[in-house]
């Protein structure tokens, strides 16, 4: 066994890596604390705010004259196509890291971001990164794996401007991914990729249970909104509620999936964008023959149930 451990890549082969190796190289890699700061490729700029602004449908004036969002402060530092975070980077370290030891996929979970001020036209952001912590071994709906958590801080010169803490889920993918037909010929559907549920989503898919179609509501404002997030697009308020729709609609578009596999699931499925009588666009599967809809169709919700947590929303052509 090799005693000079530099990086991943250099140590015993996978079936030897042991919670307690990646744990051994979580701690070393937050030994290594901060990284020196990495200048931002550009100073802050109006025309990356105006895009920034136009891909968000952002329109506070505020922002038109010099001034950037700060939900902005990751733009500044991104590396671009072709750059890199550098070699000391803690977080592709514990991604390498746990790719060696066969946990090889990756899941966002969350992301906390805290800003100090607003950053000006001109000035020029660095960002540091270190490790907070490797969690795990964690059994979860997706495969067993490690919580792996960075903490970024954004300055201009000495001054701190914003941090974030950012956490990724890395995690062994269950070894069957075929469509699993049980003994009876049909999918197995216990092996439905199940929704992400949440602070934002629970009430929804606690409303599926319930045989209902429920559509978030800014308690401030008024306004619908799907998918459910935890700010409001119009007024920005974070307080929120929900109304139950009529579940009526029509067809905007739809697609057939053909490819690839999905598992538990029989091929093809319709999957359609339907305009709910109520404003709001919303998409889920079709029953029945995609040759007899058109976009148009009035449809109705109807609920597939796949187990006693999780009951999906599957339209129905209203005839
Ligand atoms: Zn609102």
């Amino acid at each position: 066994m090799s005693a000079s451990v530099d990086s991943p890549s250099s140590v015993e082969p996978v079936e030897t890596r042991s919670h307690d190796w990646i744990m051994a190289e979580a701690e070393r890699l937050k030994a290594q604390g901060e990284t020196e700061p990495r200048l931002a490729r550009d100073a802050v700029s109006q025309p990356i705010i105006n895009a920034w602004l136009e891909a968000m449908e952002e329109t506070d004036p505020r922002f038109a004259d010099g001034v950037a969002p700060p939900a902005m402060a990751q733009v500044w530092t991104m590396p671009g196509l072709r750059g890199s975070r550098g070699a000391s980077d803690p977080l592709s370290g514990a991604m390498a890291m746990l790719d060696a030891a066969g946990y090889t996929s990756v899941l966002g979970t969350n992301c906390d971001q805290v800003y100090e001020r607003y950053l000006r036209v001109g000035e020029q952001v660095s960002v540091t990164t270190r490790l907070d912590s490797v969690v795990g071994p964690k059994q979860t709906g997706v495969g067993e794996g490690y919580f792996v958590t960075t903490r970024n801080v954004w300055r201009v010169g000495d001054e701190e401007v914003a941090s974030m803490l950012f956490r990724v889920l890395k995690f062994k993918p269950r070894a069957r991914v075929s469509t699993g037909a049980t003994d009876g010929g049909g999918p197995d559907r216990s092996q439905i990729i199940r929704p992400v549920v949440n602070r934002d989503t629970e009430f929804f898919w606690e409303g599926t249970r319930h045989g209902e179609l429920r559509l978030q509501r800014c308690n401030a404002c008024g306004e619908l909104r799907h998918p459910p997030g935890p700010v409001c697009p119009v007024c920005h308020a974070m307080d929120r509620g929900h109304v139950v729709a009529s579940g009526r609609g029509r067809i905007f578009s739809f697609l057939v999936h053909h490819a690839p596999k999905m598992p538990g699931r029989e091929l093809p499925v319709t999957i359609a964008l339907v305009d709910l009588e109520e404003g709001v666009r919303f998409v889920a599967d079709v029953r029945g023959n995609p040759e007899d809809l058109a976009v148009g169709d009035p449809v109705v919700v109807g609920w597939d149930k796949v187990d006693d947590e999780l009951t999906l929303p599957i339209w129905e052509v209203a005839r």
